[in-house]
This record gives structure tokens, sequence and C-alpha cells, in this order.
């Protein structure tokens, strides 16, 4: 395989390249895969579980608001998760020039 930009054929796949790197390197950084966030699964779930509480205890419209809140806070944590997953699996499927430090998937 060859680079795009300037046809080296000095290429490598950036998370062997990035692994091979030594601890002090400051390129670690530069190269480092994308973190990977968790839905806070038992949070929500709590949240979701105070709520019917709450409302089973009297407090209706409160249980349900909370209730609601915790499932569109559910909604939009793994959302987020779902795209960091993403972008990591991206990052490992990226080639990196060694001669002119492009990168493409
Ligand atoms: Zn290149």
């Amino acid at each position: 395989m060859a680079c795009p930009g300037c046809s080296s054929p000095n290429v490598e796949r950036l998370s062997h390249y990035w692994e091979a790197l030594p601890a002090e390197s400051v390129q670690r950084a530069r190269y480092a895969p994308p973190a990977v966030s968790q839905a806070p699964a038992l949070l929500v779930l709590g949240a979701l579980l105070g709520g019917v509480w709450i409302a089973w205890t009297g407090q209706v419209l409160w249980g349900l608001g909370v209730a609601a809140a915790a499932l569109v806070w559910g909604v939009i944590a793994i959302g987020a998760a779902i795209a960091s997953q993403a972008r990591r699996d991206e990052w490992a499927s990226t080639q990196l020039c060694l001669t002119c430090t492009r990168r493409w998937t």
C-alpha cells in the first residue's frame, strides 16, 4: 500500500505504530486512540427506579418527571457511547504515512 498523498510505500497502521512507540515519546499523545465513554447504566437505572419509587409514594408528577429525565439521560449517554466507539473503530482502521504523516482510513 502506498500513501495517497506522497506515494511513499512507508505506511503503517496507526494503531500498530502507536503501540510500538516508547512510553516517553511525545508522539504517544498525538497518535493516541480516542477515549471510549461507557454509558453510566447503573446510575441511569437508579435514577429511573428512584423516579418510579417517588411516583409510587405519592409525588406522582415529581416521580414521572425524574423517570422521564432518567430516560432522556440514558438515551443521550448511549448515543455518546456509540459515537465514541465509532471514533475508536475509525482510529483502529486508520493508516499512517511515516514519510508525510498523512492519515487516512
Ligand atoms: Zn505520505
